[in-house]
Formats: structure tokens, sequence, C-alpha cells
């Protein structure tokens, strides 16, 4: 069976990627990489689904230890992906997406050069702008880092990134991401619960 599709999906925030991934999730049975993360669960964010929260002992030891694919600092916490769930389930021929940052995107593309990496443009940086200040949960002086950090993302993405899908009409953004995956999506057309990052990498050094 061929590996499933290692999907890279980056954008700056605001640019609605959470709704563009969970519907392609829905559509093409792919499973979500749940990163860990050293910053607090928001409200309504449930530990293992969105995030592993962890410790920052925790998140160095999976560094250390060889566990994470990649990893970055964004907005002063670290973020990471667990690397063993994500081997296996690709092995398993189930695509996998990943919710990450374009430094992270580079590093899996380091690693792993069939990942596809697609960027997500807002329609215009005003517009951007306009969705930032609308969600009324961004500071004045956060909405003006945030938009110079999104105007870099744009360039680099420009250059490194495989596909830019420009997310003005969400159903056409879903679609275009939908096929860039294709079908199957996975084996028998269900999801997968990833383990916890440590017990991954538990699992991974004691099979090494
Ligand atoms: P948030 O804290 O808003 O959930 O995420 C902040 C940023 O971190 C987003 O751009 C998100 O894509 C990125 N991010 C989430 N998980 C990971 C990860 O595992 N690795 C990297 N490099 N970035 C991540």
């Amino acid at each position: 069976m061929p590996d499933g599709i290692l999907l890279v999906v980056s954008g700056p925030s605001g640019v609605g990627k959470s709704s563009v991934i969970d519907a392609v999730l829905e559509r093409t049975g792919a499973t979500f990489s749940v990163s860990a993360t050293t910053r607090s669960p928001r409200p309504g964010e449930v530990d293992g689904e969105d995030y592993w929260f962890v410790d920052q002992q925790a998140f160095s030891d999976l560094v250390a230890s060889g566990g994470m694919l990649e990893w970055a600092e964004y907005g002063g916490y670290r973020y990471g992906t667990p690397r063993a769930p994500v081997v296996e389930t690709l092995t398993d021929g189930t695509h996998v997406i990943l919710d990450i940052e374009n430094d992270g995107a580079h590093q899996v593309k380091h690693a792993y050069p069939a990942a596809t990496l697609v960027f997500l443009m807002p329609p215009s940086r005003a517009e951007l702008e306009h969705r930032l200040r609308s969600r009324g949960d961004t500071a004045d002086r956060d909405i003006e880092r945030r938009l110079a950090v999104a105007d870099e993302q744009i360039l680099d993405a420009h250059e490194f990134y495989d596909e830019l899908v420009v997310n003005d009409d969400l159903e056409s953004a879903i679609s275009q991401v939908v096929s860039i995956l294709g079908e199957p999506a996975t084996p028998d057309g269900t999801s997968r619960a990833f383990p916890r990052p440590e017990d991954a990498a538990t699992t991974r050094s004691n099979t090494e």
C-alpha cells in the first residue's frame, strides 16, 4: 500500500485555517497531527484533541529523544509535531495533516521531501486585518505584530510552498485542499486517534 500524503497547512493568524482543516479532515478521513505545545489551553481546547499541553521539561525531553519531527517557537511558546504517530499513520496509507507555522514547514520538507506544503492566503492584507479585528480577542498592538508576521510568512510562502490557496470563499478553499489530497484518505475510511506524545516516544525508544 502506498504511504499516505503528508500535508502541511500553514497560514497567517486569522486566515481561517481551522475551518478549512476541519472540513478537509471530515471529507477525506485524513488524520490530524496533534501537536505538543508549552502554551496553556484556551477556553474550550481539549488536551489530546487540539494540542498535547505539556510542560517545558516534557517538551525538552521529546526534542532531546528525537521524538519531534519538527518544532519551533512562536509567540513565546514552543510547538512541535510528535514524530512517531505521523510516521506510523503515513505507513498505514493514511493522509496526515499538520497545522504548523513556516519554520516548522521548512523542517518537515527537509526531513520528508515528499510532503506537500500548502499555504492559505488571505484575499488581501486589508481583509486579514478586518478578520483579526472582528474576532475582538486581539489587542491593537498584537494585531500590528500579527500583520507584520503575516507579511513575512506570505513572502516565504511564495518562495517555498508547493501550493498557495486563497481563502476568499471557504467552500472553494476547502475543495482545493481536498483535491490536493485526492482519495482515498484511509484504508478503512475512519480517522485514528494519536497516543500521547510521551507514550509514543517511549514506544519508539523501546523498539529502536
Ligand atoms: P495557536 O497558539 O494559535 O494555536 O498556534 C500558533 C501557531 O503555531 C499557528 O501558526 C500554528 O500553525 C502553529 N503551530 C501549531 N502547532 C505547531 C507545531 O507542532 N509546530 C509548529 N512549527 N508550529 C505549530
